[in-house]
């Protein structure tokens, strides 16, 4: 995904707007066993400074993510806010790394910086739903369409001991 700053470099205190859709790399979401099930959607307004460029936007796109506990695919939506600046290589001098995008030329190529945005956004352990009750760790079976026979067998010691002295 490329901005392209021919115009917007001319004029200094002026914003221009960008909006696009473009699919983002499923690589990005291995570490989840996921994959995007819908393109981002980015909006963003760029605003020559003089100095550099202010960008300032949003990004939706739809994510499915493996459940971390029932290991179920679900489909989380990713919403974010972006806010970043675009720096021409060679006049960064005071510019921290962080939420900076260099480039060279006529363009920017912001494609790293949106996907690492995305997988910032994401649930640490997704869940398909807040009580997802996941997998039985005897026999694996799915505990939210039913209880399994393991629990039925498998019932607290304590309560054995405790009936044992009822008697
Ligand atoms: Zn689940
Ligand atoms: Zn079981």
């Amino acid at each position: 995904m490329k901005l392209y700053l021919k115009n917007l470099k001319q004029k200094i205190a002026v914003a221009e707007e960008y909006s696009f859709n473009a699919w983002l790399r499923d690589e990005i979401l291995s570490d989840f066993k996921g994959k995007f099930s819908a393109p981002a959607e980015v909006y963003l307004e760029v605003e020559n400074t003089g100095e550099m460029f202010l960008a300032k936007g949003k990004l939706k796109a739809k994510v499915i993510l493996e459940c971390s506990r029932c290991l179920k695919e679900s489909e989380f939506p990713v919403d974010i806010d972006l806010y970043f600046n675009i720096v021409e290589k060679g006049l960064q001098g005071e510019f921290t790394e962080e939420n900076v995008v260099f480039f060279t030329g006529d363009e920017v190529d912001i494609t790293t910086y949106l996907e690492e945005e995305v997988m910032l956004s994401l649930p640490l352990q997704p869940l398909c739903k807040e009580d997802c009750r996941g997998l039985c760790p005897f026999c694996g079976a799915d505990l939210n369409t039913g209880a399994c026979r393991c629990q039925e067998q498998n019932i607290d010691p304590r309560w054995e001991k405790l009936k044992q002295l009822i008697r």
